[in-house]
């Protein structure tokens, strides 16, 4: 792909057409109140755009258009292949307007422009695509009978999905939920983060000229307590995917049980770990794909592996390493094709990210490298070293580019503190032994573990956390089908 310079993207950026409206049945409507919202570069503050702030009434109309939609089964009943053909339009589209949609990204959420051209909008199309080619692949079971009977299990689309998303990968956060959602037939309502609605309503207007049907696919904007919330709470949704934080994954499962016992399932925070056993190989290495685990979007990454467990024997060449790697990494204009972090995403998570380090320098961790902003809402690469298990920045998700380097005198105390958070979403472990990699991976309490490579596994396999980092299923692979399908069984008489 050809790069073009900073100036070159902030030119695009300047002459794009942004979304000022929510999606309902296919029409571009305001909020019923009037009332509105800006989104903003968080690099200057710059207004992008001002988009409708939807409330329950809004929602009411969302979850209406998607409810008569499925009833209808202009998406729910047509054959899979059908389905299949537009998805893949879908994605065919993203492709073609791959500029656009990373502009958009990385000018609204401050992500980097070649992070979003290389990654984010091609694993969007991605997803979407491999979604769509599996469905029409897929077969149900029947079960054991006697020949006076058939016993069938059939799995059937949920229904009405209520979407709700976080800001750090807007567009790919959109497609893990779309993707298998809107294959197996379900008809969806997307309630993006606030910060970063821009680009989920452009991929719903790429939906709908695919030939996704009016009132499929919904994007609703607004803010968490005025739009999530009734979403959550609403009597004719079946199912809440949400991506988020755990504090608000929790309420959506307070949401559901004063409601009608929807289905809901959780992608939340993480503390992740990678582990350096003692017979760890390439110290050097090992700094080089660490950095990118933890400042890779300026940390603001659900997996960032925020904390390494060391085996005292590396520790020294580790810390030297990674302080380092994080001196080397280059902070600016996310607009500039060389730059690997922007801003972070807002004011507000910037004092929650300053005021963690603050805290972690006042317990006693030591600062090899960064430790405090970079102008702007930048924030330096962040290495702590002698972090301990009592320290806030070893329990708590900063969300932001710091890293706490911990000492151990074992491997066996190096899985124990590992496991030692109340999250569990991913965890890496170095070794250069192949009984050890098994034996310790099973031992890490975490949805993913990235084995002598810092891993979110690939779009064919499901993704999701243990303890405080998920509940109720996973995206990616096949196993995402299972939150947006019901099971059913058949049970015919042959006899008469
Ligand atoms: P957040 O929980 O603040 O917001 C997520 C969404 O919930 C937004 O759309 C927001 O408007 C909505 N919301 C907020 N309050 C609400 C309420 N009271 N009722 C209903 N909806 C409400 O999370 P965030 O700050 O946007 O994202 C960061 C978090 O997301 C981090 O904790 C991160 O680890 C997590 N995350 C997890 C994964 C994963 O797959 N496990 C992936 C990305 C991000």
């Amino acid at each position: 792909m050809l790069m073009l310079t900073k100036t070159d993207y902030a030119a695009i950026a300047r002459d794009l057409t942004y979304p000022s409206k929510a999606l309902i049945n296919g029409a571009w409507v305001a909020a019923k109140s009037g009332a509105t919202f800006e989104t903003c570069n968080p690099a200057d503050g710059t207004v992008l755009a001002t988009l409708p702030a939807c409330q329950a009434e809004d929602v009411d109309a969302a979850v209406a258009s998607a409810r008569a939609a499925f009833e209808s089964g202009v998406w729910s009943e047509v054959h899979p292949s059908a389905r299949k053909a537009i998805l893949c339009k879908l994605a065919d589209l993203i492709a073609e307007n791959l500029v656009e949609l990373a502009v958009m990204e990385a000018i609204d959420a401050g992500k980097p422009i070649s992070d979003c051209l290389g990654i984010d909008v091609p694993e969007t199309a991605n997803c979407i695509r491999w979604h769509a080619e599996a469905q029409d692949k897929l077969y149900d079971q029947i079960a054991p009978s006697a020949p006076t009977g058939l016993g069938l299990i059939v799995r059937e689309p949920i229904g009405v999905v209520g979407a709700v998303l976080p800001w750090n990968f807007p567009l790919m956060m959109m497609a893990w939920k779309i993707g298998p959602a809107l294959a197996v037939g379900c008809s969806v309502i997307v309630k993006p983060a606030e910060q970063t609605s821009l680009t989920a309503l452009r991929l719903a207007e790429l939906a709908l000229e695919a030939g996704v049907p009016p009132g499929v696919l919904n994007v609703i904007t607004g803010m968490g307590p005025d739009c999530g919330e009734p979403l959550g709470r609403h009597m004719d949704v079946d199912a809440i995917t949400f991506t988020g934080s755990t504090e608000v994954g929790r309420k959506f499962l307070e949401y559901a049980a004063q409601s009608n016992l929807k289905e809901v399932c959780l992608e939340m925070g993480g503390k992740s770990a990678a582990v350096v056993l003692e017979d760890a190989k390439d110290i050097d290495k090992i700094a080089e794909i660490q950095a990118n685990a933890i400042f890779w979007n300026m940390g603001e990454n659900c997996t960032a592996n925020s904390r390494i467990i060391c085996h005292e024997k590396h520790y020294d060449a580790l810390v030297a390493a990674m302080a380092a790697q994080a001196a080397a990494w280059q902070v600016g204009d996310q607009m500039d094709p060389a730059t690997q972090n922007g801003p972070l995403v807002s004011e507000e998570h910037y004092a929650k990210v300053s005021g963690l380090v603050e805290t972690g320098k006042a317990q006693g961790g030591r600062v090899v490298c960064g430790g405090s902003g970079a102008g702007g809402l930048m924030f330096q690469p962040t290495v702590f070293a002698e972090i301990t298990k009592d320290m806030d920045i070893f329990q708590q998700e900063i969300f932001g580019p710091v890293v706490g380097i911990t000492k151990v005198a074992s491997d066996d105390e190096a899985i124990a503190l590992a496991n030692a958070t109340a999250y569990g979403l991913a965890a890496t472990l170095y070794t250069a032994d192949l009984a050890k990699a098994h034996r310790y991976a099973r031992k890490l309490k975490a949805g993913t573990v990235g084995v002598n490579a810092y891993s979110e596994g690939e779009i064919s396999t499901p993704f999701g956390g243990f303890k405080a980092s998920g509940f109720g299923g996973r995206d990616n692979g096949i196993h995402a089908h299972e939150q947006y399908t019901e099971l059913k069984t058949i049970w015919i008489n042959l006899e008469i």
